[in-house]
């Protein structure tokens, strides 16, 4: 038996009619081609067993050795958190916060809810707090970075390996094995799979008709829960209580806010130096620019290639992508097309991986410690190197993409 379902697209706002999904089958937005129903997997047992797995490697991680350090027989050892907590022990407090929370505390929660309610529905019936975990479940997806961490760690491991032996700890292997998990659970497990099944939509459903926008027939698509509704003076889902879009005007003097305030930050980040490099009395301090210089000058160019692309050119480009998304906007030119569509897209994401900077500094900063015959700490650049990274996320947040597409005919 085959029965469709509505979808509005997240991306343009476009009503669609679904039939049943197969497992591994993708329904896309006829209109942007943006992937808006997945089917199966229909059993829950497996997103939970996977769930679970990845709590216990996390645990793994966290308990046992990373990396080992060793230069002319003085060595040192660290663990996950210490990515983090020496940055914290040497008042970086807003750079190690950041750190501990993008890939240890953020995808430990996530994962945490995802087995809660993974386990709901494996049982067919709502835990205590439950729709409350789903409801804090999607904000913290974007702000998940374990797979950009391990990046940051290999560059910190190839930029470290002539100066010393460096070795990897048990917990490097199991947090690698964390990080797949992650990405395998995140595109398995829906949300609103939930809501669906334990809080009927019932008469707060509205019927628009397929292929027009939900706006121009007065209605609006919930992101978080699927839920689609009359849009008529609320400003949040009646089902999950997910907070609408501000108004098109607000959320462009927000995303201009948010622009300005990166690109002054730009500024200092690759003006000042972002790491300090201190051995045998001598601080040598050490620019974004001049990492990737160095790195070709040892012969490193792939990894020079890599922090020039993450850290130079896409914080440039993703100020500039949205800065002129938003002037195409704000002038009201008529030449928008849904090809803009796909340069937000492209800000979304792209701007988390600009982290691998500030990852590498954190692992250096925690592994070679001022007890060896040379010590590395964050230069001034780093906080406001990592504040443009938040920023650009936040502004590219804050430009809702059915702005884009509410500006493109037909509506
Ligand atoms: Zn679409
Ligand atoms: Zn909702």
């Amino acid at each position: 038996m085959s029965q469709a379902t509505s979808h509005v697209c997240p991306t343009c706002d476009w009503v669609c009619e679904v039939p049943n999904l197969s497992a591994g089958e993708r329904a896309r937005c006829p209109r942007c081609a943006h992937s808006i129903a997945r089917g199966g997997p229909r059993t829950h047992a497996g997103t939970l067993a996977l769930s679970l797995t990845g709590l216990i490697l996390l645990a793994l991680s966290i308990g046992f050795d990373f990396l080992s350090f060793d230069v002319q027989g003085r060595g040192h050892t660290i663990r996950l958190l210490d990515a983090g907590t020496v940055l914290l022990d040497q008042t970086y407090l807003f750079l190690g916060i950041l750190v501990l929370a993008t890939t240890v505390f953020l995808p430990g929660l996530y994962l945490a809810g995802a087995f809660y309610l993974s386990l709901a529905l494996a049982r067919d019936r709502p835990l205590p707090g439950s729709t409350a975990v789903c409801r804090w479940l999607a904000p913290i997806e974007p702000w998940m970075m374990s797979d950009v961490f391990i990046v940051g760690i290999l560059v910190s491991l190839i930029k470290i390996v002539t100066l010393a032996n460096v070795m990897l700890g048990p917990a490097f292997y199991t947090f690698c094995a964390y990080a797949i998990l992650m990405l395998a659970i995140t595109s398995r497990f829906h949300p609103t799979d939930y809501w669906h099944r334990f809080v009927p939509a019932g008469n707060l459903a509205a019927r628009p008709q397929a292929g027009r926008t939900a706006a121009a027939q007065g209605c609006a698509g919930c992101h978080a829960c699927g839920l689609i509704f009359t849009a008529s003076g609320t400003r949040a889902c009646p089902r999950c209580g997910h907070r609408l879009p501000a108004a098109a005007g607000l959320r462009l003097q927000r995303t201009w806010a948010l622009l300005a305030a990166a690109s002054v930050l730009l500024l200092p980040a690759n003006l000042m130096p972002i790491m300090a490099t201190v051995s045998l009395g001598y601080t040598t301090p050490a620019t974004i620019i001049g990492g990737v210089v160095h790195m070709v000058e040892t012969g490193s160019w792939p990894i020079a290639l890599i922090i020039f692309v993450a850290s130079i050119v896409v914080p440039i480009a993703k100020i500039g992508m949205l800065g002129w998304l938003c002037l195409k906007l704000q002038t009201g030119r008529p030449a928008t097309r849904l090809g803009d569509l796909r340069v937000y897209r492209v800000t979304e994401v792209i701007g988390r991986w600009s982290m691998i900077d500030i990852f590498v500094v954190a692992v250096l900063t925690a592994l070679i410690q001022a007890d060896q015959y040379m010590a590395v700490s964050p230069g001034p650049a780093a906080a406001s190197f990592a504040a443009v990274v938040l920023l650009t996320m936040l502004a590219a947040q804050s430009l809702d993409p059915r702005l884009i597409a509410q500006r493109h005919t037909p509506t």
